[in-house]
């Protein structure tokens, strides 16, 4: 049965999903609220008395009175290089920063463990199937801007732009997603190309 509580000092109103037999108690724990005391037309309800004993119904008015939500902060992961990890000695490729830890790439080159996560995020959305570093040395002057190009593998990704559980299991649900995506249209290339192979034969 579905629930709606106003709270009694803010113009905010939430929905809860309960049973007949949950508690005053849990209907709060479910709100999210530290404390306080649910109101049916003014009368407060006792906290181990039941939806059912209260004969609470979806046209009731509820107001909780004295409450606090309880605020949930967003998980920030923080990219911290642990102690010993290789540290790049020269700027972050990509912001050119260098006033926090960089992390050594297997090719030589320097990049922030933010700067990493967000380009290895971006490529995988673009739908590439690897990564490769893109530093460009700012005194080469080839206009065509010769990348230093070098594979970076999953591992290597994921110690050193710190990466959390759950984004080592986004990029590889990604690059999974990617790979099937390449080898479908390098199928269908095959077929079209084997066809229009075949018509020429034929003519
Ligand atoms: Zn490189």
């Amino acid at each position: 049965m579905k629930l709606v509580l106003q709270y009694e000092d803010k113009p905010m109103k939430r929905t809860v999903h309960v049973h007949q037999t949950d508690t005053i108690k849990d209907v709060l724990r479910l709100m999210k609220v530290k404390k306080g005391t649910l109101k049916l037309n003014g009368r407060p309800l006792t906290s181990n008395s039941t939806v059912r004993d209260n004969r609470l119904s979806s046209r009731d008015r509820l107001v909780l009175a004295g409450s606090r939500a309880v605020q949930v902060k967003p998980k920030v992961h923080t990219r911290t290089l642990p102690p010993g990890a290789p540290l790049g000695a020269s700027s972050c490729m990509i912001t050119l920063e260098n006033n926090s830890p960089r992390s050594l790439m297997s090719c030589g080159h320097s990049i922030k463990p933010q700067s990493l996560f967000e380009y290895c995020l971006n490529e995988v959305r673009s739908g590439r199937v690897e990564w490769r570093c893109p530093y460009i040395d700012p005194k080469d002057t080839n206009p065509l801007f010769v990348m230093c190009g070098r594979v970076w593998d999953m591992e290597e990704v994921e110690q050193k732009a710190c990466l959390s559980n759950r984004e080592k299991l986004l990029f590889k649900r990604h690059i999974k997603q990617n790979v099937r995506e390449k080898n479908r249209s390098c199928n269908m290339f095959q077929i079209k190309y084997r066809i229009s192979r075949d018509t020429e034969n034929v003519s």
